[in-house]
């Protein structure tokens, strides 16, 4: 399983890459897992979507 780069937080000047938490996928979207990132620093939490590349 592959994601896009992490998500910078918001919250600082310089990029702080958010780290992954958890995944959940979405029972309404099954081919779209929502990812729970968290900034090491600050704590601030964010829920991302993360595409999936199942689909040939
Ligand atoms: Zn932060």
């Amino acid at each position: 399983m592959t994601y896009e780069e992490a998500p910078a937080c918001e919250r600082h000047e310089s990029k702080v890459p958010m780290k992954l938490r958890t995944m959940h996928s979405d029972a309404g979207q099954p081919d779209v897992l929502v990812g729970l990132f968290e900034c090491p620093e600050c704590g601030h939490e964010r829920r991302l979507p993360i595409q999936t590349t199942d689909a040939a």
